[in-house]
């Protein structure tokens, strides 16, 4: 299985940032193609990413989906009009959505069966806070969000791309350790393993402060199957040395 290595630019950027961006990623790759890359712009721009990246080995997704696919939902982006732009991807259930916006266990699972539905694989992030890890519950709190999404979408586990992202690490400079994140991942995959009959299809990226600098070794663990990057996807040189790193 190729390794994935998504950017997650979040509220950032603009149309000359983002051209500039994906020009230097594109510019670096030839020679970097044992792994897969995603970016996921702010959703007004992920027509213009898609345009920009026609017949490139770069793959397009938004930040987020609606479970609705249309009607009177203010501000809701479809999978289907994700889907209609050229986009592949839509990360689903961030931490910062379920801490901004409340979005539940339940919702998460709705929207990742909602993309997959609709031809768009949903990267699924899951992950415990501080105070979480600190009591002991890391592995508790994964499962229970896991089995949410397991239970939402049926059939279709081994569709799924998943995201452990540690809420204490991400945007603070903070790694879980390759250690830390290797025993959580291994959770994940067991409780996948036991949910679909090809748990082998099933990637499990890891995010959190993932960088130039610590993406080598967080790579190299056997269950980590690629990065969701935030900071270090807006930077050219950073995100190449990630994707260099993942050439395995
Ligand atoms: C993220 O937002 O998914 C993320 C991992 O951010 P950062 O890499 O900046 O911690």
């Amino acid at each position: 299985m190729k390794k994935l290595i998504a950017g997650n630019w979040k509220m950032n950027g603009d149309s000359a940032s983002n051209a500039e961006l994906l020009a230097g990623i594109v510019a670096g790759l030839p020679g970097l193609d044992a792994c897969d890359v995603l970016v996921c712009p702010p959703s007004v721009y992920v027509a213009s990413a898609v345009t920009a990246l026609a017949g490139q080995p770069v793959a397009v997704g938004g930040q987020d989906v609606s479970v609705q696919v249309k009607g009177a939902y203010t501000g809701e982006v479809s999978a289907v009009m994700l889907r209609d732009v050229g986009a592949t991807y839509a990360i689903v259930g961030h931490s910062e959505r379920r801490q901004y916006h409340g979005e539940t266990d339940a919702l998460v699972g709705e929207k990742a069966q909602a993309a997959l539905a609709h031809g768009i694989t949903p990267v699924v992030c899951i992950g415990e806070t501080l105070a979480q890890r600190e009591a002991g519950e890391t592995n508790a709190v994964v499962k229970r969000q896991l089995a949410a999404v397991i239970h939402a979408v049926g059939h279709c586990v081994s569709e799924l791309v998943l995201a452990y992202e540690p809420v204490w690490a991400i945007g603070t400079g903070q790694t879980a350790t390759p250690e830390q994140a290797q025993a959580v991942h291994a959770v994940i995959r067991a409780q996948i393993a036991a949910a679909t009959e090809h748990p082998e299809r099933v990637r499990i990226l890891y995010g959190g402060s993932m960088n130039a600098a610590n993406a080598t070794q967080l790579l190299a663990q056997p269950d980590i199957d690629g990065g969701l990057i935030g900071g270090a996807s807006l930077k050219v040189a950073d995100f190449l040395t990630i994707i260099r790193a993942a050439q395995g």
